[in-house]
């Protein structure tokens, strides 16, 4: 993208944003990104933004953008500039798969320009946990976001990383974005915002029952179906192994060494979330159903 190509972009984000906005870019000089960040087409029509924090979806319409999650509030600027690289128009609606910090924390930015949707549990556990830039509209089972011409859809399939997750569906190109339903490392079942193993397996199993052969995972790179597909074997397996560490008498203080598994990729990695914050709750759900 040549500069004056840049300029326009941002002569045109600077028409629909807010003085607030206007301010940060003026004051940061603009498209002069920081480069944590990187996007990539996914497909046709639809970018990925990496780097730290979740993967942002950004879906392209003839009217504006669909993004989904927007990592941290650092974040913003960088999100903008990069956007600008692939379309002259403006974020319209973000989609937040969840209340993460490190998926939701540019809200405070985007919702001087654009709209923000969650599921209505996300925005409870935003609420409860003072974090600044609530959604303005949630729903409950399903909704969807028209806008020039292209259809995303966004379902709340049941629990799993926590209560109140998303997984957004944009249908004409056989696409999903997962958000931390589906993680290309280690997933962290939040049991503090109502995360639960047993709900993930069901609720991987209804994002099966869409047609999809790619899906944007919360971290780590594009998945396909099959991968999918391991992931909910792998939450499987690790529910039966920690059923059988239990029913041997293991107790919560050792169960973190004895459930390390080299079939089990998610136990490999020391540091990962599924090791470092998962384990407790994880015990205990499983004590819980099998008492
Ligand atoms: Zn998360």
């Amino acid at each position: 993208m040549n500069k004056n190509k840049i300029m326009q972009a941002l002569v045109n984000r600077l028409l629909v944003s807010s003085l607030f906005s206007a301010v940060i870019l003026a004051v940061s000089g603009g498209a002069a990104a920081q480069g944590r960040l990187n996007i990539s087409e996914v497909k046709d029509g639809l970018h990925v933004i990496m780097g730290p924090g979740g993967n942002i979806g950004v879906r392209l319409t003839p009217e504006g953008v669909i993004l989904i999650d927007n990592k941290f509030p650092q974040d913003f600027e960088e999100i903008q500039s990069l956007v600008a690289e692939v379309t002259d128009l403006p974020v319209r609606y973000v989609i937040n798969t969840h209340h993460h910090g490190d998926h939701s924390g540019s809200n405070p930015g985007f919702l001087q320009f654009a709209e923000v949707i969650a599921h209505k549990n996300a925005r409870e556990n935003m609420l409860r946990g003072n974090q600044e830039g609530l959604p303005r509209i949630i729903y409950t089972d399903e909704t969807a976001v028209s806008l020039g011409g292209i259809e995303v859809r966004v379902f709340h399939m049941g629990s799993g990383h926590t209560n109140g997750d998303s997984v957004v569906y944009f249908p004409d190109l056989k696409t999903i974005h997962g958000g931390d339903l589906l993680h290309g490392i280690a997933p962290f079942i939040d049991y503090g915002n109502g995360g639960s193993s047993r709900g993930w397996v069901r609720t991987v199993n209804n994002i099966l029952t869409l047609d999809f052969n790619t899906a944007i995972p919360g971290h780590g790179e594009i998945m396909d179906r099959r991968d999918v597909l391991n992931f909910r074997n792998q939450m499987e397996a690790i529910r039966a192994r920690m059923t059988s560490l239990i029913r041997d008498g293991v107790n919560i203080s050792d169960v973190s060494n004895q459930i390390i598994d080299p079939d089990l990729s998610w136990t490999q990695i020391e540091d990962g979330l599924f090791m470092q914050r998962s384990i407790p709750g994880f015990f205990n759900e499983i004590l819980e159903e099998i008492r």
